[in-house]
C-alpha cells in the first residue's frame, strides 16, 4: 500500500551531490554533508532491510555481551543521576499496582489503511506550528512511508528516518491489526513532526531521557481521539492498561539494574551463579523480570520511556483541563536542545511540570473508567 520511493530518496542524492560541487562556502558544504549522510543512512536502512526482505531481529541479533551493557550502563546511570528521583517516584506510584493477566485481546478488524486516514485526522486537528509540521509529513507519506504487515519473526513496530536540515523525514512501520498499529503510526509521525519544528538536531543524547515526552504524549491524547471515533472502547482502554503494565516492567528492571550494579562488583556480576543467588534473594518483587533481559539491554530506554513518560502524563492531564497552554508548553520541550541532563530537567520545572506529581491521579481515572463502563477488572491496588 506505501512504500518508499528510492528514486526519490536517489534523486535528493543526486541533487545535493551537485550543491557540494557548485559551492564553495564551507559551512553550507559541511550541512550539505551532514544531509548526505542521513540520506545514505537511509539508503542503507533501505538497501539491508527493506528491499532485501532479510530478518531484521536476526540482522540486529549481536546480542551485545553483559560486561559491554554493564559498562554503558555504568557511564548512564551518571549521566542520567538528575532523573533517578522520578524513577524513585514513578516505582512507588506504580508498585501498589496489580494487574490481571487476562488483558483482552486489542486486536481490531478494519483495513490497516483506516488507521492512517484516523492518524492524518488526529494530527489535522490541532493549529499553527504543530498543524503546519504536520501538513508536510503528510503531503510526502507518499514516497516517505514504508506502512506493510508485520513479519512475525521480527516484531520491529516503527523507525523513524529524518533528514538532517530538511522537511523530510522517512517512516517505517508496521501493522499488525491491532491497537498498537495506531500508537506506532501516531507515535512515529509524531517523531517526525517534532524534526520539522527541530531540522537541525539529529541526535541530542543529553535530552535522550525526555526524547519520548511529545510522542507519548500525543498517544494518551490520540487514544482519546480514537475512543470518539470508532466503537473500540474496551480495547482502547486495554492498550493503556497494558502500556501501564510495560511502564512498570521498565521501571522495576531498572530499579534491579541500579541494586544489581550498587552492590554486586563487576566480578559478581559476571559470575552467573552469584548473579542469579543475588536477583532471586530479591524475592517476589521481581519474580516477573527476564534476566537475560536485564543482561542484554541497555538502561537507557528504559530511562527515556519511563520519564518521557512520566512527564507526558502531567501534560495529558493538563491537556484536558487546557489544551493550549498544554500544547504551548509541549512546544517549549520539543524546541529545546544542546542544554546539559540537568538543564532539561530545569526547563521541565520552569514550565510548571511536575513529573509523576498527578500519575496516581492517572491511574485512578483509569480505574474508574474500568467501573463506570463494566469492563473486566484488570486494574486494582494490592491491598
Ligand atoms: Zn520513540
Amino acid at each position: 500500500m506505501y512504500k518508499w520511493d528510492i528514486k526519490y530518496l536517489l534523486a535528493l542524492k543526486k541533487h545535493l551531490l551537485e550543491l557540494i560541487n557548485e559551492t564553495s562556502n564551507c559551512e553550507l558544504i559541511g550541512d550539505y554533508k551532514e544531509q548526505l549522510k542521513s540520506i545514505n543512512y537511509i539508503l542503507d536502512y533501505y538497501n539491508n532491510y527493506l528491499n532485501t526482505g532479510i530478518n531484521l531481529r536476526r540482522k540486529r541479533s549481536k546480542v551485545p555481551s553483559f560486561k559491554s551493557v554493564i559498562y554503558n550502563d555504568k557511564e548512564l546511570f551518571r549521566e542520567y543521576r538528575a532523573y533517578n528521583g522520578i524513577i524513585c517516584l514513578f516505582k512507588e506510584t506504580l508498585e501498589k499496582l496489580e494487574f490481571n493477566g487476562k488483558l483482552n485481546d486489542t486486536r481490531i478488524i478494519r483495513k490497516p489503511s483506516f488507521i492512517l486516514t484516523m492518524s492524518k485526522d488526529f494530527y489535522s486537528q490541532f493549529n499553527g506550528e504543530i498543524r503546519n509540521a504536520s501538513k508536510v509529513i503528510m503531503s510526502e507519506l507518499n514516497q516517505t512511508l514504508n506502512f506493510q504487515k508485520m513479519n512475525p519473526n521480527c516484531r520491529l513496530f516503527g523507525q523513524t528516518l529524518p533528514i538532517y536540515n530538511s522537511n523530510i523525514v522517512f517512516f517505517d512501520i508496521r501493522y499488525n491489526n491491532t491497537i498498537q498499529d495506531f500508537l506506532t503510526v501516531i507515535h512515529e509521525l509524531g517523531h517526525g513532526i517534532t524534526h520539522i519544528l527541530n531540522r537541525n538536531i539529529l541526535e541530542d543524547s543529553k535530552k535522550y531521557c525526555i526524547s519520548e515526552v511529545e510522542t507519548l504524549f500525543w498517544e494518551l491524547v490520540a487514544l482519546d481521539y480514537l475512543d470518539k471515533k470508532t466503537n473500540w472502547h474496551s480495547q482502547i482502554y486495554n492498550a493503556k492498561v497494558m502500556s501501564l503494565k510495560s511502564y512498570l516492567y521498565n521501571v522495576k528492571l531498572l530499579w534491579l539494574k541500579m541494586d544489581l550494579y550498587n552492590n554486586l562488583s563487576l566480578g559478581e556480576l559476571l559470575n552467573n551463579k552469584v548473579f542469579m543467588k543475588y536477583v532471586k534473594a530479591k524475592g517476589k518483587s521481581y519474580n516477573d523480570i527476564n534476566v537475560e533481559y536485564v543482561k542484554s539491554e541497555l538502561a537507557s530506554e528504559f530511562y527515556a520511556h519511563t520519564v518521557s513518560f512520566a512527564i507526558a502524563v502531567e501534560l495529558y492531564l493538563l491537556y484536558i483541563e487546557d489544551k493550549k497552554l498544554a500544547l504551548n508548553k509541549l512546544l517549549k520541550i520539543i524546541k529545546a536542545h544542546s542544554l546539559s541532563s540537568e538543564e532539561y530537567l530545569d526547563l521541565i520545572k520552569k514550565l510548571g511540570i511536575k513529573p509523576c506529581e498527578n500519575l496516581q491521579l492517572y491511574v485512578d481515572k483509569l480505574i474508574e473508567e474500568e467501573r463506570e463502563k463494566g469492563y473486566a477488572k484488570t486494574l486494582y491496588y494490592r491491598n
